[in-house]
């Protein structure tokens, strides 16, 4: 490994770090340092935080610098690291899982689950999208899957990602916690997931709850 590969290998991309609320999913409501890494080539129309998809722009950081803010937040309350994005898994996560280790919070992972899997997290949300659909090994891994909805089809592509997850595992495993969240500003998808999970107790709604009460 040369020089400049022996860098990058020990620094990532990232946008912002902050310590806020959890705003979404099982684990909504509880104190959490996020780390939003850089680049995503997912392309999403409705991505809310496009600013992270381009990897350069981003300042890269050393990872035993993120080390000490993640000690730092464990100090102050937080009750776990969120690693997201942009698109985590376009970046190996091994080093910087083992590195955040060090500082004894749990690890969660917000993904879309395309490309290579790479990391060891306690618990993982996949958030698939229709038009890059997930690998078999993040349907496998995740402990919750939340779908974001739009329209109908949405709904269809929620009840697929469901029956996959549950092929990918073994008999007797249990499933990932099953969560619909409407689009932000999005009147159809509030109607469409409402409806849905009232008609199907396996499923939950999600919310954006850090938008509706304008906090990070
Ligand atoms: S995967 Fe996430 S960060 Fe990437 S485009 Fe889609 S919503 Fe945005």
């Amino acid at each position: 490994m040369n020089a400049a590969a022996a860098v990058e290998a020990l620094t990532l991309p990232v946008v912002e770090t902050f310590h806020s609320l959890q705003g979404e999913g099982v684990h909504t409501g509880r104190s959490a340092l996020f780390i939003r890494l850089g680049g995503c080539s997912v392309g999403c129309s409705w991505c809310d935080t496009k600013h992270s998809w381009p990897v350069a722009v981003h300042p890269r950081r050393r990872l035993d610098s993120l080390t000490a803010e993640v000690q730092q937040a464990a100090t102050a309350g937080a009750a776990f690291v969120v690693i997201t994005g942009g698109e985590p898994l376009e970046h190996p996560l091994d080093p910087l899982c083992t590195t955040l280790a060090a500082a004894g919070l749990p690890l969660h992972l917000e993904t879309s689950g395309v490309g290579p899997w790479s990391g060891q997290f306690h618990w993982i949300t996949l958030s698939p999208k229709p038009h890059r659909p997930p690998s078999a090994e993040a349907l496998r891994r995740c402990q919750e899957l939340k779908v974001v909805v739009h329209d109908a089809q949405d709904l269809a592509f929620a009840e697929a990602m469901a029956s996959a997850a549950l092929a990918q595992r073994r008999s007797g495993e249990p499933g990932p916690a099953l969560l619909l969240q409407p689009g932000w500003d999005c009147p159809e998808g509030q109607r469409l997931a409402i409806g849905f999970v009232q008609a199907h107790p396996g499923w939950r709604l999600s919310l954006q709850s850090h938008k509706w009460l304008g906090v990070r």
